[in-house]
């Protein structure tokens, strides 16, 4: 059976990585016919943000990766792991240390000082602590590393990784105050769950051989391993907050559609057989294969994400994304139905709509400068808007009647129809960009439309 896990830890805002991971976990169970679980890795205890579990629990519901089991809490598990730590003291594979942290503290800075790479000296391993000093509850127990040979595992995205033994450092598993470190709870919670496939992101890498020894130690197998690569910045660097925006709430808040981060998140480092960029979740499942990841770091660009949002958000039936600009904006759906054909087509995230069509809800302020640098003096232009307003006050209402009889308008006054075009967006929109003009109008209504045109008009002296 294929089980797979995302373990987060709650130490901030769910991370874009957690995304990541999960969904290619998610994946790899769905597609096996397996089970997605959810670990919370709150052992970490000073790094611990409160509320940031719900978060996590919240963003990946939003996502619509559902767990199948958990989430399981590791803090609700200690009695486990100091079990589990003294077993393996009591095997002779792992041992107690009583060193001070000012003394771990001295030892690295002289390693420091003669460019070693840091780590523990083994004072304890050779003259172990007396009993009374363990029984002061003072020690941590730390991992036997055998002092040679090699500890090798096959990565399903990097194949055979080999470390030497001499190079890994006698981690510690259990803190003196019964607290397990991350490799020791890792390791006890991938087996107990009957984790399949431990799929996590690279940095986690040069941990697994401690990982491999410790499941060796136990006498369990070892789950099959697969490192994602690094999601990067557009300067190739580790994706990071000050150059990328890393937290799934922003994401969300932003308008981002859950299908479209998860179909760009599905590009990161992999793809389709076809190199089809725009997928469902269903198909990456369906295509999903190890083979088709990509090591090398993949650049996470939020202008494709942008763009790929705005296909998915082109691609939703109207009145779905109706239903989505309902939750996102709070504004009344029928408005929403009226306004959304203007601006479908040009909006990449649901956060736009809200400046994109606000011209319809409220008045806009307008710079009348705007409107001089069309070419036309205060006169022409006051006349020019005052025409307007007096001709659409008694028309017929509707685009194409609007737009023939404005270029009519345009003839008569002795303007270029471009610019009186212009002059009228500027003064019913209040910007030079907006929806195309006549389907503004229509859509903003006569009466409206003869309001707006008469307050800009009046701002011009005769
Ligand atoms: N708690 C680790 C993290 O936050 C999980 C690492 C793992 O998947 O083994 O990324």
């Amino acid at each position: 059976m294929v089980k797979t896990r995302i373990a987060p830890s709650p130490t901030g805002d769910p991370h874009i990585g957690t995304a990541y991971t999960a969904l290619f976990n998610y994946a790899v169970a769905k597609k096996n016919k397996g089970k997605f679980v959810l670990r919370i890795e709150d052992t970490d205890r000073a790094r611990l943000v409160p509320g940031a579990t719900e978060k996590i629990l919240d963003s990946l519901t939003w996502l619509g990766l559902a767990w199948d089991e958990g989430p399981i809490h590791q803090s609700d598990r200690l009695s486990l792991y100091q079990k589990k730590a003294k077993e393996l003291v009591g095997k002779g594979l792992a041992y107690y240390c009583s060193c001070s942290s000012e003394r771990l503290e001295k030892v690295r800075a002289e390693q420091q000082a003669k460019k070693e790479v840091p780590r523990y000296d083994r004072k304890c391993r050779q003259k172990p602590p007396s009993k009374e000093e363990i029984e002061k509850g003072n020690c941590v127990i730390r991992l036997k590393v055998p002092e040679s040979g090699e500890t090798s595992f096959e990565d399903l995205v990097r194949g055979e990784i080999t470390f030497q033994n001499k190079d890994i450092d006698d981690s510690v598993l259990l803190k003196s105050d019964g607290w397990p470190t991350y490799h020791l709870a890792v390791v006890v919670d991938d087996s107990d769950m009957e984790i399949s496939h431990v799929i996590r992101a690279e940095e986690w890498l040069s941990s697994t051989p401690k990982h491999i020894l410790l499941y060796n130690a136990f006498k369990l197998k070892p789950p099959i391993f697969a490192h994602l690569p690094l999601l990067r910045n557009p300067d190739k660097s580790k994706i990071s907050k000050r150059k990328n925006p890393v937290s799934l709430i922003w994401y969300k808040e932003q308008g981002y559609l859950p299908q479209a981060l998860l179909n760009y998140l599905s590009l990161m480092g992999w793809s389709m057989p076809d190199e089809r960029e725009k997928f469902t979740l269903k198909e990456f499942i369906d295509n999903f294969d190890f083979a088709r990841v990509d090591p090398s770091g993949p650049v996470f660009d939020l202008q494709k994400l942008d763009w790929l949002n705005g296909q998915w958000i082109r691609s939703l039936p109207e009145k779905e994304l109706a239903d989505r600009l309902k939750d996102y904006t709070k504004r009344d759906l029928k408005q929403i139905e009226i306004v959304l054909p203007l601006v479908r087509e040009r909006l990449k995230k649901l956060s736009e709509f809200e400046a994109q069509t606000k011209l319809f809800f409220e008045e806009p302020s307008v710079d009348t400068k705007l409107l001089l640098d069309l070419g036309h003096n205060e006169k022409e232009t006051k006349e020019a808007l005052g025409e307007a307003a007096k001709l659409y006050k008694g028309l017929g209402w509707g685009t194409p009647r609007l737009e023939g009889e404005t270029r009519k308008l345009s003839e008569k006054l002795g303007w270029i129809a471009s610019d009186l075009f212009m002059c009228l967006r500027i003064a019913i929109t209040g910007s030079k960009v907006s929806p195309p003009l006549f389907e503004t109008l229509t859509v903003l209504g006569k009466e409206e439309t003869v309001k707006r045109l008469k307050k800009i008009s009046s701002l011009f002296s005769k």
